[in-house]
């Protein structure tokens, strides 16, 4: 019995018997990594639907009320659809779990998880502040493209693989942005498109406010899926 304390003692100090197995690291890794890029067919897939549906159901309806005012604030209700994807993290990871190992199911599911608010924060970001770096310039006039040039087009937000593979690509040299409809971070602090982003970008109209009749007809051509009108 002595003898073979010793010998597993022995064992456990060559394979770090004390933590986490390097096997169980390595599954946890490559786990994680599969589940954040599940996640990018689910978010081309998903804002498909959203356009497809046109309105019908809440997050149809809320991705394209989205579109009318083409900005991001915090709306509480939000927090439904972010308590909707973790629920469907832990469900996923239950899951797997089940049919593969803990570790393997646990990892899979946050990294999908983690992946769906990867895409939320740059979203909004992206709304909010200018680029920092060419990934995000990329993001930006990718993004900025689907919600003023072609709703239909430019479905990954994050991420281009499922655009190119089923021909919804869209990046033009200038992105034509509605002067009303635009991000603030193009504008110095008198209205005029930043030099940095002229390349990028072009205002056009002139309205720089939106009426609750222009409302009506950006709410309509939005749950059509079409170009909000430049004013
Ligand atoms: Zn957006
Ligand atoms: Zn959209």
């Amino acid at each position: 019995m002595r003898a073979h304390l010793q010998k597993k003692k022995r064992e456990c100090h060559s394979r770090l018997c004390y933590g986490p197995s390097m096997e169980s690291i390595l599954i946890g890794v490559a786990a994680f990594a599969g589940g954040a890029l599940l996640w990018l067919p689910f978010e081309y897939g998903l804002h498909l639907s959203f356009h497809v549906l046109k309105g019908k159901g809440f997050a149809s309806r809320a991705h394209l009320d989205h579109h009318v005012h083409a900005s991001w604030h915090f709306d509480p209700i939000i927090t439904l659809a972010w308590l909707g994807v973790v629920l469907f993290g832990i469900g996923f990871s239950f899951a797997l779990a089940a049919i593969t190992s803990t570790v393997f199911g646990i990892a899979f599911g946050a990294g999908w998880t983690v992946g769906y608010f990867f895409y939320e924060w740059h979203h909004r970001q992206s709304h909010l502040r200018g680029p920092r770096n060419r990934w995000e310039a990329w993001l930006r006039k990718n993004h900025f493209q689907h919600h003023f040039g072609h709703p239909m087009k430019n479905q990954g937000v994050t991420a281009s693989i499922f655009d190119r593979l089923f021909g919804s690509y869209d990046m033009p040299e200038k992105v034509k942005v509605p002067r009303r409809l635009a991000m603030p971070w193009l504008f110095d602090s008198e209205g005029n498109l930043l030099a940095e982003y002229q390349d990028d970008y072009e205002i056009v109209g002139t309205s720089t406010s939106t009426d609750e009749r222009q409302r009506q007809i950006d709410k309509a051509r939005a749950y059509a899926s079409r170009t909000p009108e430049p004013v």
